[in-house]
C-alpha cells in the first residue's frame, strides 16, 4: 500500500504551497485522521501529545474551509484557538502563519504580559484567526473588545493542561460567547484527566468523533553529565558517541555556529554527520534528512528550528549538547527518540550555568534525570556548592567572588512559570514518558551498545 502524502488531505493550492515549503511530506498519524474527519464537518476530540503534529491537524482543514466560504459576519473571528500558556500560543501562531502564507488571511495573538490597549488594536483589525491563553481572552470578553458571534472553529488545545491550571471557568466564558453553529476541536494529551468529560459536554455542542492517538507512555531513558565547559563537553560528547554503538543519534544544540562546529569535531572523529540549522537550504535539507533515514549518516546535528517535527524512526539516542531553553522545547527534543513502542535515551550535557535551567526544567516534567559519569572525563564542576545555599556549612565558607556574582547574573532563567509549577508531577510526563531506571547507572536501551560504561569509573 502506498503512503498517504500531505495533497491526498489538502487540496486548496496555497496551502499546498505552504506544507511544500514547510517540508510536510507525509501527513503524521494525527493529521490522517483528525484532517478528513474535519474537512467532512465533524466535531473533534482528539487525544494526541504534544510534538505529534497536533497543530497542523486542526489548522489546516479550518483554514482551507474559512478560504473557500465568506464569513458568517465579516466582523467576527472565524477561527478561535484557547492554548493554556503564552509558549504554546506563540508556537501556534508561527505555525499558522506559516501555513498562511500565501494567503491574505492574519493571525493574531491574545495572552497575558501585554497591553490590552495593544490587544484590542489588533482586535479591532478583524484577524480571521486568534490564538489567546483563556485568562486574558476573559478580559477582553469582559470588556467587549471580542466579537465571536459568526465563529467557524473553536479549538480547545491542551484540554487537560487548561484543567489543570484551572482555567475551565474562563474557558467557558468565552466558549459561551462563541457561535454555537461552529465546529469544535478538542484536543488533549490524555483523555483520562478528571473533569474533562464534563468541559466536553459544555464546549462541544453536539456529536463528535474520537480519535485516539498513541496514549501509550513511551520509555525514554533520561540522563544528564556535568561538564565544567563547553570544551569539556566536546570531550564527553566525542567519548559518549565512541562508547556506544547505535544506528541513528541526533544531537541538539543552541546555535547555528555550534552546529558547524559539532559537524567539523565529530567528522574529524570520523563520524558520519548530517548538519541542520536555519541556514541550510529546503533541497540540502532533505538530502540531509535522506542520508539520515537511510543510515549513510549515523549522527544528525541540528538546531531546534531545524529539527521541528523530525519523525524519523529508529532514534536511539537524543543529545542536548546544550540544555533546551524551556520544558516544552525539551520535550520536542527528546520526543524524537523513543518513538512508535521504542526504548529511547536522553542524554543532556550539563555546565554551571545550564543547573537552574535543569532543574527547573526537571521540576517541569516532575522527573530526576539520572547523574552519569563517563571514565576518565570526570570534571571539577558537580552541581552548585551546597555549602553556600544552604548556610549549613562545615568549616569555611567560600567567599563570593565578583566573578562568581557576575556568573551568577549569567545563569539562564527558567521559564517556567509558577501557573506550570502547580502540575508538577501531575500531568506533563507520566502519560508521554516514563523516567526509566537504569540498571548500572548507564543502561543501553538495546543491546546494540556494546561496551558498558561504569558509572562510577573514574
Ligand atoms: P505540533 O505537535 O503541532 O507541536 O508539531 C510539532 C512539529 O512538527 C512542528 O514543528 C510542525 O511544524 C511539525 N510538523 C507537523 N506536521 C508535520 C508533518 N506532517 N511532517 C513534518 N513535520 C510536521
Amino acid at each position: 500500500m502506498t503512503q498517504p502524502v500531505f495533497h491526498d488531505l489538502i487540496s486548496d493550492s496555497q496551502l499546498r504551497k505552504a506544507i511544500d515549503v514547510l517540508g510536510y511530506e507525509q501527513p503524521t498519524p494525527v493529521q490522517l485522521k483528525a484532517i478528513p474527519a474535519a474537512v467532512a464537518g465533524e466535531n473533534l476530540i482528539v487525544s494526541s501529545k504534544t510534538g505529534s503534529g497536533k497543530t497542523a491537524a486542526f489548522l489546516l482543514p479550518a483554514i482551507q474551509a474559512i478560504l473557500a466560504r465568506p464569513p458568517v459576519n465579516p466582523s467576527s473571528t472565524r477561527i478561535l484557538i484557547l492554548t493554556p500558556t503564552r509558549e504554546l500560543a506563540r508556537q501556534i501562531v508561527k505555525n499558522a502563519e506559516q501555513l498562511l502564507k500565501f494567503t491574505s488571511l492574519k493571525v493574531g495573538m491574545v495572552c497575558g504580559g501585554e497591553e490590552l490597549k495593544y490587544q484590542k488594536a489588533m482586535l479591532r483589525k478583524n484577524p480571521e484567526i486568534v490564538v489567546g491563553t483563556p485568562g486574558r481572552l476573559g478580559e477582553h470578553i469582559s470588556h467587549k473588545s471580542t466579537d465571536f458571534s459568526g465563529l467557524e472553529f473553536l479549538v480547545l488545545d491542551e484540554a487537560d493542561r487548561m484543567l489543570d491550571m484551572g482555567l475551565s471557568d474562563d474557558v467557558l466564558k468565552i466558549t459561551n460567547t462563541c457561535r454555537p453553529e461552529r465546529q469544535t476541536f478538542l484536543f488533549s494529551a490524555t483523555m483520562e484527566q478528571k473533569g474533562l468529560r464534563h468541559l466536553i459536554k459544555q464546549v462541544i455542542l453536539g456529536a463528535a468523533e474520537e480519535i485516539y492517538i498513541d496514549e501509550k507512555p513511551n520509555a525514554i531513558t533520561q540522563q544528564m553529565l556535568l561538564a565544567d565547559d563547553y570544551k569539556h563537553k566536546e570531550k564527553l560528547l566525542v567519548a559518549l558517541l565512541q562508547k556506544s554503538t547505535f544506528e541513528k543519534v541526533i544531537i541538539f544544540t543552541n546555535t547555528k555556529l555550534k552546529a558547524s562546529q559539532l559537524d567539523n569535531l565529530l567528522r574529524y572523529n570520523k563520524f558520519r554527520v548530517g548538519t541542520l540549522h536555519g541556514d541550510i537550504t529546503q533541497d540540502q535539507r532533505k538530502i540531509t534528512l535522506d542520508h539520515f533515514r537511510q543510515g549513510r549518516t549515523t549522527v544528525l546535528v541540528a538546531t531546534d528550528v531545524a529539527a521541528r517535527g523530525l519523525d524519523i524512526p529508529g532514534v536511539e539516542l537524543v543529545v542536548n549538547m546544550d540544555m533546551a531553553y524551556s520544558g516544552d522545547e525539551y520535550l520536542h527534543r527528546i520526543g524524537r527518540t523513543g518513538r512508535a513502542d521504542n526504548e529511547g535515551r536522553a542524554v543532556s550535557l550539563v555546565d554551571a550555568k545550564e543547573w537552574n535551567l535543569t532543574k527547573g526544567i526537571e521540576r517541569y516534567l516532575g522527573a530526576t534525570f539520572e547523574l552519569i559519569t563517563m571514565p576518565g572525563l570526570k570534571g571539577k564542576y558537580q552541581g552548585p556548592d551546597k555549602t553556600k545555599s544552604s548556610g549549613k556549612s562545615v568549616g569555611t565558607k567560600k567567599k563570593t567572588t565578583a566573578k562568581d556574582k557576575k556568573d551568577d547574573t549569567k545563569a539562564p532563567k527558567v521559564k517556567v512559570r509558577e501557573r506550570d509549577k502547580k502540575n508538577i508531577g501531575n500531568r506533563r510526563v507520566p502519560t508521554a514518558l516514563k523516567v526509566v531506571a537504569a540498571v548500572d547507572g548507564f543502561a543501553p536501551p538495546k543491546k546494540k551498545i556494546t561496551k558498558q560504561i561504569d558509572d562510577n569509573d573514574e
